[in-house]
Protein backbone atom coordinates (compact mmCIF):
# COMPACT_ATOMS: atom_id res chain seq x y z
CA UNK A 1 0.00 0.00 0.00
CA UNK A 2 0.99 3.41 -0.79
CA UNK A 3 -0.25 6.61 -0.09
CA UNK A 4 -0.79 9.13 -2.64
CA UNK A 5 2.09 11.36 -1.81
CA UNK A 6 3.87 7.97 -1.98
CA UNK A 7 2.64 7.32 -5.60
CA UNK A 8 3.79 10.80 -6.78
CA UNK A 9 6.86 10.47 -5.69
CA UNK A 10 7.79 6.85 -5.16
CA UNK A 11 10.70 6.31 -2.34
CA UNK A 12 13.56 5.33 -4.29
CA UNK A 13 15.31 3.02 -3.77
CA UNK A 14 19.49 2.88 -2.65
CA UNK A 15 22.22 1.53 -4.45
CA UNK A 16 25.54 1.57 -2.53
CA UNK A 17 28.82 0.17 -2.87
CA UNK A 18 31.59 -1.16 -0.53
CA UNK A 19 35.11 -1.18 -1.26
CA UNK A 20 38.56 -1.55 0.97
CA UNK A 21 41.46 0.56 1.05
CA UNK A 22 44.38 -1.05 -0.37
CA UNK A 23 47.01 -2.44 1.67
CA UNK A 24 49.81 -0.27 0.69
CA UNK A 25 49.92 3.14 0.35
CA UNK A 26 51.49 3.54 -3.16
CA UNK A 27 48.47 1.32 -4.37
CA UNK A 28 46.41 4.37 -3.60
CA UNK A 29 47.10 5.75 -6.50
CA UNK A 30 45.98 2.57 -8.38
CA UNK A 31 42.16 2.95 -7.05
CA UNK A 32 41.98 5.72 -9.17
CA UNK A 33 40.59 3.57 -12.17
CA UNK A 34 37.74 1.77 -9.21
CA UNK A 35 36.85 5.24 -7.79
CA UNK A 36 36.09 7.11 -11.41
CA UNK A 37 34.33 3.80 -12.52
CA UNK A 38 31.82 3.30 -9.30
CA UNK A 39 31.17 6.79 -9.02
CA UNK A 40 30.05 7.30 -12.47
CA UNK A 41 27.77 4.49 -12.10
CA UNK A 42 26.10 6.81 -9.93
CA UNK A 43 25.77 5.00 -6.25
CA UNK A 44 24.16 7.05 -3.59
CA UNK A 45 27.22 5.89 -1.15
CA UNK A 46 30.50 4.28 -1.38
CA UNK A 47 31.41 2.61 2.16
CA UNK A 48 34.61 1.92 2.97
CA UNK A 49 36.18 -1.02 5.14
CA UNK A 50 38.10 -0.36 8.13
CA UNK A 51 40.93 -2.94 8.94
CA UNK A 52 40.23 -3.77 12.91
CA UNK A 53 44.17 -3.46 13.35
CA UNK A 54 44.02 0.40 13.52
CA UNK A 55 46.59 2.15 12.67
CA UNK A 56 48.16 2.76 9.16
CA UNK A 57 44.69 0.78 7.73
CA UNK A 58 42.97 3.11 9.54
CA UNK A 59 44.42 6.25 7.91
CA UNK A 60 43.96 4.54 4.23
CA UNK A 61 40.22 4.49 5.38
CA UNK A 62 40.05 7.85 5.95
CA UNK A 63 42.31 8.86 3.26
CA UNK A 64 39.88 7.33 0.43
CA UNK A 65 36.50 8.30 1.62
CA UNK A 66 38.14 11.92 1.87
CA UNK A 67 38.87 11.36 -1.94
CA UNK A 68 35.73 9.76 -2.59
CA UNK A 69 34.04 13.06 -1.40
CA UNK A 70 36.24 15.94 -2.59
CA UNK A 71 37.68 14.63 -6.00
CA UNK A 72 34.56 12.51 -7.15
CA UNK A 73 31.60 13.80 -5.35
CA UNK A 74 30.13 10.55 -3.95
CA UNK A 75 28.85 10.66 -0.25
CA UNK A 76 31.06 8.18 1.55
CA UNK A 77 30.44 6.23 4.11
CA UNK A 78 33.02 5.20 6.94
CA UNK A 79 33.26 1.69 8.67
CA UNK A 80 34.26 1.92 12.32
CA UNK A 81 34.95 -0.72 14.76
CA UNK A 82 35.08 -0.20 18.00
CA UNK A 83 36.26 -2.91 19.87
CA UNK A 84 39.80 -3.03 20.24
CA UNK A 85 39.66 1.41 21.21
CA UNK A 86 39.02 3.13 24.16
CA UNK A 87 36.85 5.98 24.54
CA UNK A 88 39.62 8.76 23.74
CA UNK A 89 40.62 7.45 20.99
CA UNK A 90 37.26 7.04 19.20
CA UNK A 91 36.83 11.04 20.18
CA UNK A 92 40.23 11.39 18.09
CA UNK A 93 38.95 9.34 15.11
CA UNK A 94 35.06 11.21 15.29
CA UNK A 95 37.25 14.53 15.25
CA UNK A 96 39.80 13.53 12.27
CA UNK A 97 36.38 12.68 10.54
CA UNK A 98 34.19 15.71 11.50
CA UNK A 99 37.25 17.93 10.36
CA UNK A 100 37.19 16.59 7.41
CA UNK A 101 33.69 16.61 6.51
CA UNK A 102 32.71 13.06 6.70
CA UNK A 103 29.80 12.88 8.10
CA UNK A 104 28.55 9.12 7.99
CA UNK A 105 29.28 5.91 10.34
CA UNK A 106 29.05 2.04 9.24
CA UNK A 107 29.28 1.62 13.12
CA UNK A 108 30.82 -2.09 13.98
CA UNK A 109 31.68 -4.35 16.72
CA UNK A 110 34.39 -5.35 14.89
CA UNK A 111 35.54 -9.22 14.83
CA UNK A 112 37.43 -10.92 18.13
CA UNK A 113 40.67 -11.58 17.64
CA UNK A 114 42.49 -13.24 20.33
CA UNK A 115 46.20 -11.28 19.01
CA UNK A 116 44.44 -8.06 20.09
CA UNK A 117 43.48 -6.46 23.48
CA UNK A 118 40.20 -5.87 24.01
CA UNK A 119 39.85 -2.15 25.54
CA UNK A 120 36.31 -3.20 27.04
CA UNK A 121 34.87 0.70 26.57
CA UNK A 122 33.01 -0.75 23.77
CA UNK A 123 31.29 -3.93 23.97
CA UNK A 124 28.60 -4.04 21.28
CA UNK A 125 28.14 -1.63 17.78
CA UNK A 126 25.23 -0.50 19.90
CA UNK A 127 27.32 0.83 22.73
CA UNK A 128 29.47 2.71 19.71
CA UNK A 129 26.52 4.26 18.18
CA UNK A 130 24.92 5.53 22.03
CA UNK A 131 28.31 7.24 22.87
CA UNK A 132 28.95 8.80 19.76
CA UNK A 133 25.62 9.96 19.00
CA UNK A 134 25.84 12.04 22.23
CA UNK A 135 28.98 13.67 21.50
CA UNK A 136 29.17 14.29 17.66
CA UNK A 137 27.39 14.75 14.72
CA UNK A 138 27.33 11.80 12.76
CA UNK A 139 24.69 9.63 10.39
CA UNK A 140 24.95 6.47 12.20
CA UNK A 141 25.09 2.86 10.03
CA UNK A 142 24.44 -0.38 11.48
CA UNK A 143 25.58 -4.05 10.35
CA UNK A 144 23.02 -6.76 10.34
CA UNK A 145 22.47 -10.62 9.49
CA UNK A 146 20.09 -12.19 7.61
CA UNK A 147 21.35 -15.73 8.83
CA UNK A 148 22.75 -14.70 12.07
CA UNK A 149 26.01 -12.91 13.59
CA UNK A 150 27.63 -16.37 14.14
CA UNK A 151 27.96 -15.47 18.02
CA UNK A 152 23.94 -14.99 18.56
CA UNK A 153 22.61 -17.44 20.94
CA UNK A 154 19.35 -17.20 18.26
CA UNK A 155 17.45 -15.43 16.36
CA UNK A 156 15.24 -13.57 19.06
CA UNK A 157 18.38 -12.82 20.75
CA UNK A 158 19.93 -11.65 17.42
CA UNK A 159 16.41 -9.34 16.39
CA UNK A 160 16.22 -7.71 19.79
CA UNK A 161 19.94 -7.10 19.84
CA UNK A 162 19.65 -5.37 16.32
CA UNK A 163 16.53 -3.57 17.72
CA UNK A 164 18.54 -2.35 20.29
CA UNK A 165 20.73 -0.52 17.90
CA UNK A 166 18.51 1.07 15.88
CA UNK A 167 17.35 2.26 19.41
CA UNK A 168 20.32 3.55 19.98
CA UNK A 169 20.70 5.31 16.64
CA UNK A 170 21.10 3.32 13.42
CA UNK A 171 19.42 4.65 10.86
CA UNK A 172 20.39 2.18 7.85
CA UNK A 173 21.17 -1.66 8.42
CA UNK A 174 23.19 -2.93 5.56
CA UNK A 175 23.59 -6.71 5.90
CA UNK A 176 25.94 -9.63 5.97
CA UNK A 177 26.82 -11.50 2.49
CA UNK A 178 23.79 -12.91 1.69
CA UNK A 179 23.40 -15.84 -1.04
CA UNK A 180 19.50 -16.83 -0.38
CA UNK A 181 16.84 -14.20 -0.99
CA UNK A 182 14.44 -16.67 0.79
CA UNK A 183 17.03 -16.25 3.73
CA UNK A 184 16.84 -12.48 3.20
CA UNK A 185 12.95 -12.31 3.02
CA UNK A 186 12.20 -14.32 6.34
CA UNK A 187 14.78 -11.88 8.00
CA UNK A 188 13.32 -8.74 6.88
CA UNK A 189 9.67 -10.09 7.67
CA UNK A 190 11.02 -10.81 11.48
CA UNK A 191 12.52 -7.27 11.70
CA UNK A 192 9.36 -5.83 10.67
CA UNK A 193 7.80 -8.12 13.00
CA UNK A 194 10.13 -6.58 15.57
CA UNK A 195 8.94 -3.06 14.31
CA UNK A 196 12.83 -2.21 13.63
CA UNK A 197 12.21 0.76 11.27
CA UNK A 198 15.76 1.50 9.69
CA UNK A 199 15.59 0.27 6.04
CA UNK A 200 17.66 -2.96 5.96
CA UNK A 201 19.49 -3.30 2.85
CA UNK A 202 21.21 -7.03 1.62
CA UNK A 203 24.66 -7.12 0.77
CA UNK A 204 25.29 -8.85 -2.28
CA UNK A 205 28.60 -9.90 -3.60
CA UNK A 206 29.02 -11.65 -7.26
CA UNK A 207 31.00 -14.67 -6.51
CA UNK A 208 33.16 -15.06 -9.85
CA UNK A 209 36.38 -16.86 -9.18
CA UNK A 210 36.94 -20.00 -6.96
CA UNK A 211 39.48 -18.76 -4.01
CA UNK A 212 36.56 -16.27 -3.17
CA UNK A 213 34.26 -19.27 -2.96
CA UNK A 214 36.75 -21.25 -0.51
CA UNK A 215 36.94 -17.88 1.44
CA UNK A 216 33.35 -16.74 1.64
CA UNK A 217 32.33 -20.92 2.41
CA UNK A 218 34.89 -20.76 5.87
CA UNK A 219 34.34 -16.98 6.83
CA UNK A 220 30.72 -15.46 6.52
CA UNK A 221 28.43 -18.01 8.32
CA UNK A 222 26.19 -17.56 4.80
CA UNK A 223 24.35 -20.50 3.50
CA UNK A 224 24.89 -21.34 -0.24
CA UNK A 225 21.94 -22.39 -1.66
CA UNK A 226 22.27 -26.22 -3.99
CA UNK A 227 21.38 -24.12 -7.14
CA UNK A 228 24.01 -21.83 -6.27
CA UNK A 229 26.18 -25.20 -5.45
CA UNK A 230 25.68 -26.51 -8.46
CA UNK A 231 26.30 -23.52 -10.65
CA UNK A 232 29.61 -23.07 -9.37
CA UNK A 233 30.43 -26.96 -9.65
CA UNK A 234 29.30 -26.72 -13.53
CA UNK A 235 31.26 -23.85 -13.54
CA UNK A 236 34.66 -24.08 -11.72
CA UNK A 237 37.11 -25.36 -14.31
CA UNK A 238 36.47 -22.41 -16.37
CA UNK A 239 37.49 -19.22 -15.01
CA UNK A 240 35.76 -16.82 -17.45
CA UNK A 241 32.40 -18.89 -17.58
CA UNK A 242 32.52 -19.19 -13.58
CA UNK A 243 33.10 -15.14 -13.57
CA UNK A 244 29.99 -15.55 -16.09
CA UNK A 245 27.91 -17.88 -13.47
CA UNK A 246 28.95 -15.93 -10.68
CA UNK A 247 27.77 -12.40 -12.34
CA UNK A 248 24.29 -13.88 -13.36
CA UNK A 249 23.40 -15.56 -10.29
CA UNK A 250 24.00 -12.40 -7.77
CA UNK A 251 22.03 -10.18 -10.86
CA UNK A 252 19.04 -12.54 -10.78
CA UNK A 253 19.47 -12.56 -7.03
CA UNK A 254 19.37 -8.80 -7.28
CA UNK A 255 16.18 -8.35 -9.77
CA UNK A 256 14.41 -10.96 -7.84
CA UNK A 257 14.70 -8.40 -4.50
CA UNK A 258 14.55 -5.05 -6.34
CA UNK A 259 11.10 -6.04 -7.64
CA UNK A 260 10.53 -7.56 -4.28
CA UNK A 261 10.01 -4.56 -1.46
CA UNK A 262 13.50 -4.29 -0.83
CA UNK A 263 14.81 -0.59 0.37
CA UNK A 264 18.07 -0.78 -1.53
CA UNK A 265 21.08 -3.21 -2.71
CA UNK A 266 24.67 -3.08 -0.99
CA UNK A 267 26.97 -4.23 -3.67
CA UNK A 268 30.54 -5.95 -1.95
CA UNK A 269 31.92 -4.87 -5.37
CA UNK A 270 35.77 -6.22 -4.34
CA UNK A 271 37.42 -2.95 -5.84
CA UNK A 272 36.51 -4.96 -9.09
CA UNK A 273 34.72 -1.63 -11.37
CA UNK A 274 33.53 -4.29 -13.67
CA UNK A 275 31.39 -6.20 -11.65
CA UNK A 276 29.74 -3.10 -10.65
CA UNK A 277 29.53 -1.67 -13.88
CA UNK A 278 28.04 -5.41 -15.06
CA UNK A 279 25.37 -5.15 -12.15
CA UNK A 280 24.62 -1.53 -13.06
CA UNK A 281 23.67 -2.21 -16.61
CA UNK A 282 21.70 -5.12 -15.49
CA UNK A 283 19.11 -3.61 -13.16
CA UNK A 284 19.17 0.15 -15.06
CA UNK A 285 15.53 -0.17 -15.37
CA UNK A 286 14.95 -2.06 -12.43
CA UNK A 287 16.06 0.33 -9.70
P1 LIG B 1 27.23 -6.15 17.22
O1 LIG B 1 26.06 -5.48 16.65
O2 LIG B 1 27.81 -5.63 18.47
O3 LIG B 1 26.85 -7.70 17.40
C1 LIG B 1 27.85 -8.67 17.69
C2 LIG B 1 27.21 -9.82 18.48
O4 LIG B 1 26.82 -9.35 19.77
C3 LIG B 1 25.94 -10.37 17.83
O5 LIG B 1 25.89 -11.75 18.09
C4 LIG B 1 24.82 -9.64 18.57
O6 LIG B 1 23.60 -10.37 18.58
C5 LIG B 1 25.42 -9.54 19.97
N1 LIG B 1 24.93 -8.39 20.72
C6 LIG B 1 24.71 -7.13 20.26
N2 LIG B 1 24.27 -6.34 21.27
C7 LIG B 1 24.23 -7.12 22.38
C8 LIG B 1 23.86 -6.87 23.73
N3 LIG B 1 23.43 -5.66 24.15
N4 LIG B 1 23.95 -7.90 24.63
C9 LIG B 1 24.38 -9.13 24.23
N5 LIG B 1 24.73 -9.41 22.96
C10 LIG B 1 24.66 -8.41 22.04
N6 LIG B 1 34.58 -5.71 10.33
C11 LIG B 1 35.71 -4.96 10.28
O7 LIG B 1 36.66 -5.21 11.05
N7 LIG B 1 35.84 -3.90 9.41
C12 LIG B 1 34.84 -3.55 8.56
O8 LIG B 1 34.99 -2.60 7.80
C13 LIG B 1 33.63 -4.32 8.57
N8 LIG B 1 32.60 -4.00 7.76
C14 LIG B 1 31.42 -4.71 7.83
C15 LIG B 1 30.34 -4.33 7.02
C16 LIG B 1 29.13 -5.02 7.08
C17 LIG B 1 27.98 -4.59 6.21
C18 LIG B 1 29.00 -6.15 7.96
C19 LIG B 1 27.71 -6.94 8.01
C20 LIG B 1 30.07 -6.54 8.76
C21 LIG B 1 31.28 -5.83 8.73
N9 LIG B 1 32.38 -6.17 9.54
C22 LIG B 1 33.54 -5.42 9.50
C23 LIG B 1 32.32 -7.36 10.39
C24 LIG B 1 31.85 -7.06 11.83
O9 LIG B 1 32.80 -6.26 12.49
C25 LIG B 1 31.69 -8.41 12.53
O10 LIG B 1 30.66 -9.16 11.96
C26 LIG B 1 31.56 -8.36 14.05
O11 LIG B 1 31.77 -9.69 14.58
C27 LIG B 1 30.21 -7.88 14.56
O12 LIG B 1 30.05 -6.55 14.39
P2 LIG B 1 28.61 -5.85 14.65
O13 LIG B 1 28.80 -4.41 14.52
O14 LIG B 1 27.57 -6.52 13.85
O15 LIG B 1 28.44 -6.26 16.21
Amino acid sequence: YQTKQNQETPSKKTLSFEIFPPKKDSELKNIDKTLSVLCELNPDYISVTFGAGGGANRNRTIELAKRIKQEYHVEPVVHLTCLHYDKAEIDEFARVLTNAGLQNVLALRGDKNPNMREKESFLHASDLIAYMKDKWDFCFLGACYPECHPESEDKVCEIKHLKAKVNAGAEVLLSQLCFDNHAFFRFQEACRIADIQAPVIPGIMPVINAAQIKRMITMCGATFPVRFQKIIQAYESNKEALFDAGMSYALSQIIDLLVSDVEGIHLYTMNNPLVARRICEGIRNII
